[in-house]
């Protein structure tokens, strides 16, 4: 099969290696239809990452590089195992990429997305989005059914979206301020909409950026507040703050902003990955009553619910897709493009065929 593999920073390889074993009687194999490109496989490409292994993983086995990236995908099942009888060769899945122990005291909770031993296809598996067979469990085909396989490929980072703006309790009627609008943060947008937000106001300079937030929505917070974002979303919330505020950019200025946004007894969500340690003022968590919420990858019910929503017309997913290209231009148009400062919020790759639903 063919395969895009890592070697090591900004070393991408598309070449021809064998494909997965037989699937056993509870596992499947599929063909990558769509699969996208994460800021977690930017990080891994610049030599900044540590999500991929560089020892034994003990569930997997698989040992860093090379490593067939990619983490958000779409397939086609191609072959299932003799004891699955829901999921049948030729439909169309989401791949759940998180696989689990089953037996740790989280997995024992259901709460599979903080396993002792987890592992993700695309950073400690042998199997990833960027070649053309994945040999998946089970438990990770989740049938689109209705859903197009370009929305598909995106319910991954949706479902980080859904997770964290449900972990941090966005409800109906509410305000929400989020820092950053790149896919994460857009994303969070649509989640804290389909959830009932009233008001979702969302700082972004990158105008391309930007102008996607209006449309679908959004409420920009204009460049000229930015020196003071806490003071321009007290004004638009009537001297209050708004009831919750989301970083979604990992960086120590907008995690200030978010802190400073919220009304006494809001909470904070932190979704996003920050490069190392950062200073904020305690005291104001204290003082104001504050609830800090971190939150990492999805729970199942998160996974489960994002497929629910986008089928219902509520997750416009294909809206944040800005480019598409093949296999073959995964470093010149897709990694190397992302590794600067970019108007792309997501690019996907066509892997492996057609897909029937778009
Ligand atoms: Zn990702
Ligand atoms: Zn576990």
């Amino acid at each position: 099969m063919r395969a895009a593999r890592l070697y090591g920073p900004a070393d991408i390889r598309v070449e021809e290696i064998p494909g997965p074993p037989e699937p056993g009687p509870r596992q499947a194999v599929v063909t990558p239809l769509w699969s996208g490109i994460c800021g977690t496989d930017i990080k891994e490409y610049t030599g900044h990452g540590g999500s991929a292994e560089s020892t034994a993983h003990p569930l997997t086995g698989y040992t860093g590089l090379p490593l067939i990236l990619g983490h958000e995908f779409s397939a086609r099942v191609d072959e299932v195992g003799s004891e699955i009888t829901d999921v049948k060769v030729g439909d169309e899945v989401a791949v759940y990429p998180l696989l689990h122990c089953g037996a740790c005291p989280a997995c024992l909770r259901g709460e599979y997305q903080i396993c002792r031993i987890k592992a993700w296809n695309g950073l400690s598996s042998p199997w990833g989005g960027f070649g053309e067979k994945v040999l998946v469990e089970h438990y990770q085909l989740s049938p689109l059914n209705g859903i197009s396989a370009v929305a598909g490929a995106v319910i991954e980072p949706a479902a980080v979206a859904l997770n964290a703006v449900q972990r941090v309790g966005v409800g109906p009627g509410d305000s929400v301020f989020i820092a950053g609008a790149g896919a994460i943060g857009v994303l969070c947008m649509l989640a804290a909409k389909a959830s009932g937000a009233a008001h979702v106001y969302v700082f972004e300079l990158n105008p391309k950026r930007a102008a996607l937030v209006e449309r679908l929505g959004g409420e920009l917070v204009p460049d000229a507040a930015k020196d003071d974002i806490p003071g321009y979303l007290m004004q638009q919330t009537d001297g209050l703050g708004v009831d919750i505020a989301i970083d979604a950019a990992g960086k120590p200025a907008a995690n200030e902003a978010v802190v400073a946004s919220v009304r006494p007894g809001g909470a904070i969500g932190i979704p996003s990955v920050h490069p190392g340690p950062i200073t904020f003022d305690v005291r104001r968590l204290t003082r104001n009553d504050l609830t800090v919420v971190g939150s990492v990858g999805y729970t199942r019910r998160a996974w489960d619910k994002t497929l629910e929503l986008t089928r219902a017309g509520l997750l416009p997913l294909e809206s944040i897709v800005t480019a598409k290209i093949e296999l073959d231009e995964i470093t010149a148009k897709g990694f190397d493009v992302l590794t600067v400062p970019s108007d792309e919020l997501k690019i996907l790759v066509r892997v492996g065929g057609e897909a029937v639903t778009a």
